[in-house]
Parts: structure tokens; sequence; C-alpha cells
């Protein structure tokens, strides 16, 4: 949840073709916050204009309330205050805060732990969150790694208890964003909403399709940077989300290090430009995009045959271009413009 962070990785492709049909539904209704370090739209289709407005306030309620509650930029947040408090001792925590830890416990489990959510120790020691970044001693990398590991997080369900070893910390930037969706599009299909689109920072989730449409056009951002598309993704009743390091890195002697780190070495992960993934819900793409970026094209495969449901687009480094390799199968769902995936 960084505050630098201003640019959705992912957006909104085309506009809706319907607008052109004669007897054409309404224009779809847009309203954007800042929340997360990042930017947030909810577009709604086929709703009138007062109920759309009125929903996607709720939705935007719900992101700045989930951030109140799961952002470690805030000390007076609940999540800040487990990390302040448990040292090494059960801690007592709501039912909402659990099952997040408890979501982030099980997405590094299914990823041999390559998604971590007590990575921090790592992140602070890069530089990715302020100071002068610097190249880290191998010293210092182990003093860090000692203290990363979700597999040493004991929760408690009958006791609703996080208990995190002395020195430990939770951090949820792989995961809120994408449960913070979830969230808000359970919001829109409460109210009735059968077409919306909601986008925090990349993080998508579409409910429905546009009308007579049969999927949202989401852009797939060119992983070289700047505000290109590379391709794009038909989504319905479905999320993306993107895990890229053209955004968020840090230079040291000239070079660029990506704020994505493998838990397991301590070091960034910088042999892979992108991964977007598409799954059943935000949170498993958030979470999984990340995961999926460390353990690279094929240690990525092998986690996914898991899921069943869950696709990812690959894009690599190949001399001064970009390869692309898919995991799971998108069928039409994905077009990419120029470049031919292998899959
Ligand atoms: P973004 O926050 O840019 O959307 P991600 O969802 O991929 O990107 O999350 C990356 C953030 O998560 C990093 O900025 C860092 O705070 C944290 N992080 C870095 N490496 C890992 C990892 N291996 N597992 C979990 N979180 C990580
Ligand atoms: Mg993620």
């Amino acid at each position: 949840m960084s505050p630098i962070r201003t640019i959705a990785a992912l957006f909104l492709g085309a506009a809706l073709a319907a607008a052109s049909v004669s007897c054409a539904p309404p224009e779809p209704y847009t309203a954007e916050t800042f929340v997360m370090g990042t930017a947030a739209w909810v577009t709604i289709a086929g709703a009138g204009r007062a109920e759309a407005e009125k929903a996607a306030q709720e939705v935007f309620r719900e992101l700045h309330r989930i951030e109140s509650v799961m952002s470690t930029w805030k000390g007076s947040s609940e999540l800040s205050r487990l990390n302040a408090g448990s040292r090494g001792e059960p801690f007592a925590v709501s039912p909402e805060l659990f099952a997040l830890a408890d979501s982030a416990l099980r997405y590094s489990r299914a990823t041999f732990g390559a998604f971590d959510a007590t990575v921090r120790p790592l992140v602070l020691l890069w530089g990715f969150q302020g100071g002068k970044p610097a190249l880290p001693s191998p010293g210092a990398i182990d003093s860090a790694l000692a203290l990363v590991g979700c597999g040493r997080v004991a929760l408690d369900t009958a006791a609703l208890t996080v208990a995190l070893p002395a020195g430990m910390q939770l951090d949820f930037a792989g995961i809120a964003k994408g449960y913070a969706v979830d969230r808000g599009a359970a919001i829109l299909a409460r109210r009735g909403i059968r077409s919306a689109l909601v986008n925090l920072g990349g993080n998508i989730y579409a409910v429905g399709a546009p009308p007579g449409a049969r999927g949202w056009r989401v852009g797939v951002r060119d992983p070289r940077g700047g505000l290109g598309t590379v391709g794009a993704i038909l989504l319905a009743d479905a999320a993306v989300a993107t895990s890229g390091n053209y955004e968020n890195f840090v230079e040291i002697g000239g070079r660029r290090y990506g704020h994505i780190i493998d838990p397991r070495t301590g070091a960034t992960v910088d042999d892979v430009l992108s991964v977007t993934v598409v799954a059943p819900t935000a949170l498993a793409a958030d979470a999984l995009s990340t995961g999926f970026f460390v353990l690279g094209h094929d240690g990525a495969a092998r986690a996914a045959s898991a899921f069943g449901n869950v696709a990812a687009l690959f894009a690599l480094p190949k001399g001064s271009g970009i390869e692309y390799k898919t995991v799971g199968t998108f069928g039409t769902r994905l077009v990419l413009e120029g470049e031919q995936a292998e899959r």
C-alpha cells in the first residue's frame, strides 16, 4: 500500500460499444477516489445515475474502512496494533483481520512460500519504504530473513488470536487491495447491480459484463512502463491483477531493483517484467500475481495446477524485447497485440 503508487497497473480499455447504438442504455457511471496509496475507480453500467452514485460511494467508504484496519502505514490500524502488540504471544484480533491473515497463510502455502505476508523486514532493508536505497550486505539479508516466514505465524481459530514470533510483522501490501475489491464488488451485488467494474490500483473485479457485451475489456499495461497496453483481457464475474516492476523499484548503482522480493533468499526478483493473473476473486488474483512473480513461469505452472481456475500471463525479458508465456487457460479471454503468446 505504498503512497507513491498512483497509476493503476491495469485500466479499463476501450469505451463501451453500447453507447453508439440507438436507444442505448445510459452511459456507464464512473467515480474515482484515492485510497490505500493508489487510485480506485468504480464503473457501473445499466443503473440509474442516483443509484450508481450511492453505490459507488458505499464502495469507497468500504475501501477506506479496510485501509483503516489493514494498513501498516497507519499506526492506529488494527494490523499495526497486532504488529506492535504480539511479541510472541497470542493477540486477539477481529474476525475480519483473522480471516485475511488466514488467507495470507493459505496463499503462502499454495505458492511454496513465494508469497509471504511477513516479508516486511526485507522490504525495509532494500529501501522500498524510504531511506537511501543501498545494496544490503549478505549479513543484513540474513538478519532480515530470520524475521521472515509465514510458517511461524500461529493462528488459533477458536480463540481468534494471531501469534507473531518476536520481531515478526504482518504486512498485507500484496493482498489487502484484492480483498478490498472483493468487498466492494459484494456491496454492488447486494445492491442489485449486475454490471460493474471495481478497480483498486490495478486489482480489478468485473461484476457481470457491459450490456450486450461478453465481458469488460481490461487493458494489460506495457510492462516496459508508460501508459500503453500490450493486450486486453475480457472479464466477466472474475478478477484480474498485475504485479510488475515497472512502477515500483529502487535504483542502486545505476541498476533497477523491483519491489517484489523472494522471501526465501531475500533478493529482489528481476527476471520477470510483469505477471497478470485472472482468478475467481480479486484476493486470489492479488496474492497469486505477487507469488507467481517470485516463482517464475515454471514454478507458477506447478502452483496453479492446484487451483484449476486460475490463468496467468508472464511478460519476460528476451533480448531487447518481451516474451509472453501463459499458465493455465485464458481461452478467448486474452488478446495480445502483435506478439504471440506461447501457450
Ligand atoms: P502492488 O502493491 O504494486 O500492487 P503487489 O500486489 O505485487 O504489488 O504487492 C507487492 C508489495 O507486497 C511490495 O511492495 C511489498 O510491500 C510486498 N511484497 C514484496 N514481495 C512480496 C512477497 N514475496 N510476498 C508478499 N508480499 C510481498
Ligand atoms: Mg499482489
